[in-house]
């Protein structure tokens, strides 16, 4: 978060990065961190900061899309999970939406996620992590998501993919 002037850090909007109050607040907290330590030891990790488009229904995303993996010549995957197969999503009557994991197919890390439909902007939390901590889509298989949460979505999404 250090400028190019000594003693100036810079967080938020005014990086033209991410320009979203979850980023903003991160960026800030780091940047103080890095200002108490007196040198720069934190660092945000731009690549897992997520974002959603709040219509009805939402559509959230994080990390690298299709798009941008090819541009870089990832050689990447991608596993979808139709919501309308979810317990949690039944029950609430969901009918459309889905989430996707794009993982880089070598090292099988998930390096981007796509979710579409209902509590997306919660789901892709979870994804973000995954790419925050270079997640192998099979630590997202092993892990037990509560039932009957939307979460399960995520599991059964992995569980596609590593079987
Ligand atoms: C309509 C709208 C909806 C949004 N909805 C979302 C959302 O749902 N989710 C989300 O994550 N993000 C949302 N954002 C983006 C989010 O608000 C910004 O990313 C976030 O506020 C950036 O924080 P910041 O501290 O960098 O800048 P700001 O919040 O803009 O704060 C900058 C402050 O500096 C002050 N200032 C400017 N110039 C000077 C000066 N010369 N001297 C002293 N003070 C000055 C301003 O008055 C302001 O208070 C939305 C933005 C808008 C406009």
């Amino acid at each position: 978060m250090k400028t190019r002037v000594p003693n100036i850090y810079a967080a938020g909007d005014v990086l033209g990065k991410y320009m979203l109050y979850h980023a903003a607040v991160k960026e800030s907290v780091v940047a103080a961190w890095n200002i108490l330590h007196g040198k720069p030891i934190y660092e945000v990790n731009f690549n897992s900061i997520p974002m959603t488009i709040f219509t009805e229904p939402e559509a959230a995303m994080v990390g690298l899309s299709e798009d941008a993996a090819k541009a870089r010549g990832i050689n990447y995957v991608t596993v979808s999970y139709p919501l309308e197969d979810d317990a949690y999503a039944q029950i609430m009557g969901v009918r459309e939406g889905w989430v996707k994991l794009i993982i880089e197919k070598e090292s099988q890390r998930v390096i981007g996620g796509v979710v579409y439909g209902e509590a997306a902007s919660m789901i892709i939390n979870e994804i973000a992590l995954a790419v925050a901590v270079n997640a192998r889509v099979k630590d997202i298989a092993l892990l037990a998501h509560q039932h009957p949460t939307i979460f399960e979505s995520i599991d059964r999404a992995a569980i596609r993919f590593s079987l």
